[in-house]
């Protein structure tokens, strides 16, 4: 072995680093310059996206670096889906703010290990600052605690287990569900989404453990058949530990009843977790407080700076009012360890799933600084007013029926102008929804509403606009007609 530096590729010498760099970031501008006039989904089909990369065994011996950084930008500028494109409105996935990218750069340069707060100083204090203010940004308790994970299932996950460590029988630790007498039972409404599943899956509960409350006219819990459903449980012996409201649902965007549910949570001493991963940053604007009363009375909130706060992928945020509840459920203290520092160390690996952590945090706290409270107030209003003008435009066009608007989802159908029977309208909406994904000038998804195959656009992109919504029902309509003059 050499006694110098070691010498090895891996190893970029400055000039060589600087120039790639520069180069990419030259790239990366001329992308976000361009989102506009780029198809959002390459023309290729689902059958030729094993063609993308040519097959290959590992190589065995390396490249250049600056012949593969092309290569690579080239094959992924090329055959990418831009969530960032102003028309994409599909699922619901941030459009990325550019000062989040060069957040994760810098986040990886330094590398620091936010598992600990001695392998990470000042990474750890900004965690702890990020998780306060998004706290403070939706109103909840600012002395809460909470940790940034990889995206809004793991921040329900980990609010669910720090619930059922809460409310667990006091051996539960030790013995498992081997030491049970009465089956935890959980409680959430029909419409929320499907982390719930794979939570009772992964956690031992099994999905029969999961009471999904039916909704009620407006796709809101139903608060009366959550309280019988609890009561049944109580008189055949079962322990009702949790129930979980959903600030925004996936599909339609309904807000529960936070309010009530927050009230027989506590009628019944069961753990209250409330999933805002896509709603609840909407609770910054104050004329939708009300929507929102309730959070303040939640035990855990998850929610998703990668959706409507715009960070790049991936970041999810759990708060837990009393952040004690983190350490009892995933704090454990091995020998080979030397991290309590004493004082206010905090080590983030002792408050959730994690052990070596990523610095997720950096990219949420410079763009919340960026852009501060009363820019992001106006950006998510005028989402949501981008969405009731879909709802508006849609509603007032004869060959589309408007069928829902909350928060910023808007969702609609096209309908000929001949009656038509319900069977062929869903067919023709799954068509055309299929055919706008593949044409690539607008992405939506879709919502399955009263039996009814809808499109649906979730705004959650500070890169659209007005123009973006007159031309997607322009769109719209030309492809359904097109569909419904070839069927
Ligand atoms: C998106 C979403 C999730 C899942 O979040 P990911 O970031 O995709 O893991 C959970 N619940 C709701 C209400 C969501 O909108």
């Amino acid at each position: 072995m050499s006694k110098d530096n070691r010498k090895t590729p891996l190893n970029l010498e400055a000039e060589s680093f600087k120039k790639l760099g520069y180069q990419l970031i030259d790239q990366i501008a001329e992308l976000l310059n361009s989102f506009d006039s780029r198809p959002i989904t390459p023309p290729s089909i689902a059958e030729e996206w094993n063609t993308l990369i040519e097959p290959r065994p590992l190589p065995e011996i390396g490249e250049s670096a600056e012949e593969l950084l092309t290569r690579a930008t080239k094959l992924l500028l090329d055959n990418s889906l831009y969530n960032g494109h102003p028309k994409f409105m599909g699922y619901i996935t941030g459009s990325p703010a550019p000062i989040g990218m060069l957040g994760d750069l810098l986040a990886a340069a330094v590398n620091p290990n936010v598992g600990a707060q001695i392998l990470s100083p000042a990474a750890t204090e900004i965690e702890k600052q990020t998780v306060g203010w998004l706290a403070e940004f939706i109103g909840y308790k600012n002395n809460c605690g909470g940790i940034l994970v990889s995206g809004g299932n793991m921040a329900n996950f980990t609010g669910f287990l720090a619930g059922r460590a809460a409310k667990a029988p006091k051996d539960f630790k030790e013995k498992g569900f081997a030491g049970l007498e009465k089956e935890m039972i959980i409680y959430c409404s029909a419409a929320t989404h499907t982390w719930v599943e794979k939570a009772a899956v992964l956690f031992g509960h099994g999905l029969n453990a999961v009471r999904w409350i039916p909704t009620d006219d407006a796709n809101r819990m139903d608060i009366t058949l959550l309280q019988a459903a609890i009561q049944k449980d109580l008189d055949t012996g079962n322990q009702p530990i949790m129930v979980i409201g959903t600030a925004g649902d996936v599909s339609t965007g309904v807000v529960d009843d936070l309010q009530a549910i927050a009230q027989v949570a506590q009628e019944h001493q069961l753990w209250f977790h409330v999933d805002g991963a896509y709603g609840i940053p909407a609770a910054v604007i104050p004329e939708m407080k009300n929507t929102f009363t309730g959070i303040e009375d939640a035990d855990s909130i998850a929610l998703d700076p990668h959706k409507w706060l715009y960070c790049p992928l991936e970041a999810g945020c759990t708060l837990v009012k009393d952040p004690q509840h983190l350490l009892n459920a995933f704090s454990s203290h091995p020998a080979y360890y030397n991290f309590d520092q004493g004082g206010d160390t905090h080590n983030f690996y002792e408050y959730g799933l994690q052990n070596s952590r990523g610095f997720r945090a950096l990219k949420v706290w410079l763009a919340l600084q960026q852009v501060g409270r009363d820019e992001y107030e106006k950006l998510i209003k005028e989402d949501i007013e981008l969405a009731k003008y879909m709802y508006d435009l849609t509603y007032a066009h004869a060959e589309l029926e408007a069928i829902t608007h909350n928060l910023s989802i808007t969702t609609f159908r096209y309908v000929p102008v001949e009656p038509q029977e319900e069977t062929y309208l869903n067919q023709i909406n799954e068509t055309l929804l299929d055919d706008l994904q593949a044409g690539g000038e607008v992405f939506l998804s879709n919502a399955i509403v009263d039996d009814r195959y809808a499109l649906r656009a979730c705004i959650v992109n500070f890169r659209t606009s007005q123009k973006d919504i007159e031309e997607i029902i322009d769109i719209v309509v030309r492809e359904g007609r097109r569909l419904h003059e070839t069927s």
